[in-house]
């Protein structure tokens, strides 16, 4: 016999409705009256909830579409701030003003400089773009000579359009083709149908740890390269994912085209050094760890007990003929086709570019036999002491402190998403969307299907101004348990679809069915 509780679940996700639906209480300032609002949880993966999942994955198609063929230049003018958002930035400037001050007596800024990130993370929240203040600029310039291994690439006169050209055919016929590109890892060793090492002995793991650590920076590089070569301000919508055989390859949605031949050169061009400390020897392992001094705050040799380098001293002390740590670069084999806007291939193309966004990067490919099991493995522990950043613990393994070396830090105990088995070294963000793409952030894309479906529906605008919204705890006494929550979104959504077919059906000049209006019809 099936759970009931089981039952209403499953159906709250037949019905696209949220399974795990926040409880809010909203208040009418003019009345007074509340009432229990329920709101999507908005999870991006599916083994989590998978109607929200599928409705970001949606939104993000209509993203891709929407920027992916544009023939006008998109304009971005910012809105003017809400009370919200200033509030945000009104409270980051008191902390900046207290931080200073403190700085000035000397006092120890770590605390500081989290409060102030986690102001900045809120005031992103709040719908804001970019920073209040400008990045730090690194310390270090590093040599910008090109590497010998890398053919040089032509540069052309900037033009700031976005915009693709267009073509004209003999009969006067205009199109504006744009391009799908994918972008692979280079070969780490053979590997067999099912994406696992011919000889998992001469697999090369570390490169292949490396190039998942540093992909994202790889990738940035590209576009950067492709714009200069290009000579025009080129947007893209690109999504980061595993191969079969684990190393992330990118699917790449981008505005106006090129020829294979000069994508080949800019691929060719394009490399990432990784200029980092080297995790050549191995100094401390085991038991046999750097040791903390709390008094200054810093990691002792355990046998001399010698203050081990800081992060910087560490690469001040990198000299102009060391190798980087690691040169990233993609593989030669890649794919790009002419995509037509409005055509069947640019659906299937959107299709493949959103297609595993609901997954984690670990579940897009399931290990199914022992070889893969393995493999999985193999690279796990690759990445278990590969450094992931300079604020990784792992250095301490190679004698180096970690940038904002804190207490009880343990090589292999890194808390980086690049260690987990679920992430396979890449962590950054799986969407990469540059700015000019459709002109609009996803906020607003999903506004404006708000939009479209408050006026399908002919509800009028609710006044922001008259409700005020507080999150209802498992302790209050309105607070409906989970089964509860579950069966009035499944109850929303049923009630919602009929009002929206309903209306489709007006819209499109048709009566309701039959079982609707029976009683009006025999009448007539
Ligand atoms: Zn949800
Ligand atoms: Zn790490």
């Amino acid at each position: 016999m099936p759970l009931a509780r089981d039952v209403v679940k499953d159906l709250a996700v037949e019905h696209g409705a949220c399974v795990r639906p926040v409880q809010l209480r909203r208040t009418d300032l003019a009345t007074g009256a509340t009432e229990p609002v329920l709101v999507p949880c908005g999870h991006t993966l599916a083994s989590v909830c998978p109607s929200c999942a599928e409705r970001a994955k949606n939104l993000r198609a209509a993203q891709c579409r929407e920027g992916w063929h544009l023939d006008h230049e998109p304009v971005i003018e910012p809105d003017d701030p809400t009370d919200d958002q200033k509030w945000w930035v009104e409270k980051r400037a008191d902390a900046q003003a207290m931080r200073d001050a403190d700085e000035a007596c000397g006092d120890d800024m770590t605390g500081w400089d989290e409060d102030l990130a986690e102001l900045d993370g809120e005031i992103n929240t709040a719908g804001m773009r970019g920073n209040v203040l400008p990045a730090r600029p690194e310390r270090r310039y590093r040599t910008t000579r090109r590497r010998q291994d890398a053919p040089p690439l032509p540069r052309r006169n900037p033009d700031p359009r976005t915009v693709g050209k267009t073509y004209t055919t003999p009969d006067g016929k205009t199109f504006r083709p744009s391009l799908f590109i994918t972008l692979t890892c280079p070969s780490y060793g053979r590997v067999t149908s099912n994406g696992t090492p011919v000889d998992p002995d001469r697999y090369d793991y570390t490169s292949a740890a490396r190039d998942a650590l540093h992909f994202a920076a790889l990738f940035d590089r590209f576009i950067q390269n492709l714009r200069r070569y290009c000579g025009y301000d080129i947007q893209y919508f690109a999504a980061i994912e595993p191969q079969r055989r684990l190393a992330p390859h990118v699917h790449i949605a981008i505005r106006g085209t090129i020829s294979r031949a000069e994508l080949r050169e800019v691929i060719a061009a394009t490399y990432h050094q990784v200029w980092w400390p080297s995790t050549d020897t191995v100094r401390f392992d085991g038991a046999h760890l750097p040791i903390w001094d709390e008094d200054k705050a810093t990691y002792l040799d355990p046998d001399t007990g010698e203050i081990l380098p800081t992060w910087d001293e560490a690469l001040d002390a990198i000299g102009p003929d060391a190798n980087p740590l690691h040169v990233a670069r993609f593989g030669d084999r890649f794919d790009a086709q002419g995509v037509l806007s409005g055509s069947k291939d640019a659906s299937r193309c959107v299709g493949y570019l959103t297609k595993y966004l609901t997954k984690h990067v670990a579940d897009c490919h399931r290990a199914e036999n022992g070889d893969q099991v393995r493999h999985v493995d193999r690279l796990a522990d690759a990445l278990r002491f590969e450094p992931c950043s300079p604020t990784c613990s792992n250095w301490l393994r190679y004698g180096v402190q970690p940038k904002n070396a804190k207490e009880g830090m343990r090589p292999g105990n890194c808390k980086g998403k690049a260690h987990r088995r679920e992430y396979l070294g890449y962590a950054g963000r799986r969407v990469l969307v540059s700015r000019k793409w459709s002109g609009k952030t996803l906020s607003d894309h999903r506004a404006d299907r708000k939009n479209w479906l408050t006026q399908t529906l002919g509800i009028p605008p609710t006044d922001p101004t008259r409700y005020t919204w507080e999150p209802v705890t498992p302790s209050d006494q309105d607070h409906m348990p989970t089964a509860q929550r579950l069966l009035h979104v499944v109850a929303d959504r049923i009630r919602w679809k009929q009002a929206l077919d309903e209306a489709r059906r007006r819209a499109q000049g048709q009566p309701p069915p039959k079982d609707l209006s029976a009683t009006g019809e025999e009448a007539a």
